[in-house]
């Protein structure tokens, strides 16, 4: 028997692996498999098994991690139209898919025999305690212990243990550490009555927990129990074990947020909700565009959605944006379905997350709310995908393989037969234009909930700024004031920069010089607190020079105004005012974000200064203002989705602000007032842009007009670089039917973590010509042994970077 594994190379095939006599009735396609590659042990997905022997040597495989697939048919399926799609290695593609890097942790545990319980009995009595066996049985007595356990206890146990199961006095059973409710800790815990009477004597404890249980039907957490019954952790467990009670995981508690119960829909939010109601009832694919202006209760239609679909007996999936997970959202979730959700976030270990997606896997959860990759959870009998903020640059992934999780998810639920509702207050040009196309249904929410406004919105000029009070700086007079009036009465401002670091450039006055980066072609950024220069590309850092590196000049100075310079400027203007920063400086972890945010939200702070981080969908009723420092940054990018990007950026930022009972203001600074895109974010004027925008990328032969590629060609050598891309260029040449090719050229960063770059931008009339087009520059670097990463293509890139 054969088995043909994808493995997580770049290289367009699967592998052929003997599969040896112990593994060939486990196997199944869609379980990952450890094999040889090389010198090297590679985890792969099996795709199919068969009895045809490969020419040449073929290995044996080593492993099997999975006795049930890890991905299902349809998944497989999916993965390889992926794989199509964006030009990746299949096996790549199902190593993202698959939620563990690794194994499921798996631990022994060891219990006694009955054999070893009569044993036991003779043997414990007046027995030596520094026999090993002998301390062995003992610790086993009446439970089960995992081998970290017992060799903790007993640091020589070995040896004894294995004599043990050998004579069969004990029992070793190999368990899932992560699905192990004894392991877990009791906050995570639900505890519910018992299904088993208790036999033998209880503790005073435990006979106390289970009559609290009997008087409480229904589950619990076990921490909160714990609070009013004493030592009922411990009784929990000790029962458990004893398989008088089961306890069970539930999901990371992200639930600290009151409960509200649902509003009455309005009438935007009823006729929307209707319409993707009937659609899920009917059963067949079918896509939304959700357009709801900020506020606008887009999530509440989300939850009645949901609703709905688990009562037609089909599965729901929300995806979300990256930073836009809190526990917030996942509060709400667990407030309106209970048990029922999983969630999936990135930040969980891979214990939680093997967790979470068992719970998927078995149906009992029937509502998955995840970022990019949960796109992927083996959802059962999906109806409903989700998709907030589907403009969002985060469901792209940027590294190998580079998909859309938001375009990934719509083939998932066309080849489930279930709806899709991609939600936004600012679509992407793409998805909107869907709709003129009749491949989506527009659903729109005009007016924020319970009628409240609209923020109002002023552009503040900063060239007349600069005119009048003959100073550069980085907050306007108006903005100080009206910072000021918000400080005193209470209320809280947000202040959006992005850009972070201190000062962006270190340049010397005297011959011109701006220090960059060894490896990159970027100026490096100065980060004050840190006291060094960090590249923002690599993550090189060095110290500040005293003297110029090139001419030896002392006059260094510091250009460009970053988040962590803004905060410390708002410290010396508004001197008692309680700041908090929130950027990728002051963010390390996920938990720390939310830190922040729950501290802001509680009101332990003033004012919230950070980059886009700050923009994404968090809803702060007492933020009345909002202020951008420079709604320039970006706009200048050699890139054709600047203007699209700004545009959202500005619109959603704006959007925090008057989202509770009193109104909200949004000051914006620019140097660029006439811009489009900064003057209808100020209008908050969606079609206005889309309109604008769509003249100039139907002009231009942009997406949505041309499906595009970024091809990629980096070395080492400039040389090799160079010449690798001359030679896609060739074999490009006459360019074929309905093939537009720009370049090759430098990239706009055109060095990059030592790497020498230079690309291509492929415009094709369909997406067929560009998929074949881009089929044949592939081969072409196999063909040639071209280095596997020299070649990078990006499917409908959100970046020409
Ligand atoms: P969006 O995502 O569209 O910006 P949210 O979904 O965050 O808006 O909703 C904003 C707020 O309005 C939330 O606090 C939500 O609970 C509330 N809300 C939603 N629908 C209604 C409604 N029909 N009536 C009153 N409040 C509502
Ligand atoms: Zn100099
Ligand atoms: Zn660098």
């Amino acid at each position: 028997m054969y088995a043909d594994v994808a493995l997580p190379v770049p290289l367009d095939q699967a592998f052929t692996y003997v599969l040896p006599e112990t593994l060939r009735h486990r196997v199944q396609a869609g379980c990952r498999l450890i094999v040889p590659f090389g010198s090297r042990k590679l985890t792969g997905v099996v795709l199919a098994i068969h009895k045809n022997r490969p020419q040449g040597v073929v290995k044996e495989a080593f492993r099997l991690l999975d006795e049930q697939p890890a991905l299902e048919e349809h998944l497989i399926a999916l993965g390889r139209w992926i794989a199509r799609y964006y030009c990746a290695p299949i096996g790549e593609v199902l190593r993202v898919m698959t939620p563990l890097s690794g194994e499921t942790r798996s631990s022994k545990m060891y219990s006694l025999t009955d054999a070893g319980r009569d044993a036991a009995r003779q043997l414990l009595f007046g027995a030596d305690t520094d026999d090993p066996t002998i301390q062995i049985l003992r610790l086993l007595e009446g439970r089960s212990v995992s081998t970290a356990y017992l060799t903790k206890k007993i640091p020589d146990a070995a040896k004894a243990v294995r004599s043990l199961l050998k004579k069969g006095f004990v029992d070793v059973e190999e368990v899932h550490s992560d699905r192990d409710p004894l392991r877990a800790s009791s906050s995570r815990l639900r505890i519910s009555f018992p299904d088993a009477r208790p036999e033998g004597k209880l503790k005073k404890s435990e006979r106390e927990l289970l009559s609290y249980l009997e008087l409480h039907p229904g589950s619990h957490n076990l921490a909160e129990v714990d609070q009013v019954v004493k030592n009922a952790s411990e009784a929990a467990r000790s029962l458990a074990r004893r398989k008088i009670l089961s306890l069970q995981v539930e999901g990371p508690t992200l639930d600290t947020h009151p409960y509200k119960p649902p509003p009455v829909l309005n009438i935007h939010q009823e006729v929307a909700f209707g319409k993707i109601r009937d659609a899920v009832q009917a059963a067949a694919f079918r896509a939304f565009l959700l357009e709801g202006v900020t506020g606008s209760g887009k999530t509440e239609v989300y939850l009645r959605s949901i609703e709905a679909t688990l009562a037609v007996g089909r599965s729901a999936m929300l995806l979300v944006p990256e930073i836009a997970l809190t526990p917030a959202v996942a509060g709400q979730f667990y407030h309106r379905f209970g048990d029922r959700v999983a969630i999936l976030h990135s930040a969980f270990h891979d214990a939680e997350r093997a967790e979470q997606w068992r719970r998927i896997r078995n149906g009992q959860a029937r509502v998955v709310v995840g970022t990019r990759s949960g796109v992927f959870a083996p959802v059962q009998g999906l109806g409903l995908i989700i998709i907030d903020e589907e403009h969002d640059g985060s469901y792209k992934q940027q590294a190998p393989p580079r998909y859309n999780g938001r375009d990934v998810a719509i083939m998932r639920a066309h080849n489930a037969n279930a709806c899709v509702v991609l939600g936004s207050a600012t679509p992407s040009m793409e998805s909107r234009y869907n709709v003129e196309r009749g491949k989506y249904e527009l659903l729109q929410l005009p007016e924020r909930v319970e009628k409240r406004p609209m923020p109002e919105v002023e552009l503040i000029d900063m060239r007349v700024e600069f005119v009048e009070t003959r100073k550069q700086a980085t907050f306007s007079r108006r903005l100080i004031d009206a910072i000021r009036e918000r400080l005193d009465s209470g209320e809280q401002i947000m202040l959006l920069h992005n850009r972070r670091g201190f000062s962006s450039f270190v340049a010397c006055r005297s011959c011109g010089e701006r220090v960059r980066c060894v490896n990159c072609s970027v100026t490096l950024t100065f980060h004050r607190r840190d006291r060094r220069m960090l590249c923002h590309y690599c993550g090189y850092a060095e110290k500040v020079p005293s003297l110029c590196p090139k001419c030896g000049s002392e006059h260094i100075y510091f250009l460009g105004v970053g988040s962590e310079r803004v905060e410390e400027e708002l410290h010396r203007e508004f001197p008692s005012a309680r700041i908090a920063r929130m950027d990728r400086d002051t963010v390390s972890g996920k938990r720390h974000f939310e830190t922040i945010l729950t501290g802001f939200r509680e009101r332990a702070y003033d004012m919230l200064v950070g980059t886009q981080m700050i923009a994404k969908g968090h809803d702060i009723p007492n933020v009345t203002l909002v202020g951008v420092i420079s709604a320039d940054i970006g706009l200048g990018m050699p890139d054709f989705r600047a203007a699209e990007r700004n545009f959202q950026l500005l619109t959603q930022v704006a959007g925090r602000a008057g989202r509770g009972e009193l109104p909200g203001q949004v000051l914006i600074q620019t140097i660029n007032p006439d811009h489009y895109a900064i003057r209808l974010a100020a209008a908050q004027d969606f079609l206005g842009f889309y309109t604008q925008e769509l003249n100039f990328r139907k002009a231009m032969r942009y997406p949505p007009f041309s499906a595009l590629a970024n091809v990629l060609l980096r070395s080492e050598k400039q040389e090799d670089a160079m010449r690798m891309s001359s030679e896609m260029a060739h074999l490009l040449t006459p360019a074929p039917e309905n093939i537009k090719i720009l370049g090759p050229a430098e990239a706009p960063v055109p060095r990059l973590k030592n790497e020498y770059r230079y690309q291509l931008l492929i415009k094709a009339k369909d997406r067929s010509t560009l998929n074949r087009t881009l089929h044949s520059l592939r081969t072409h670097a196999a063909d040639r042994k071209w280095n596997a990463t020299s070649l990078v293509i990006d499917v409908d890139p959100l970046t020409l970077l």
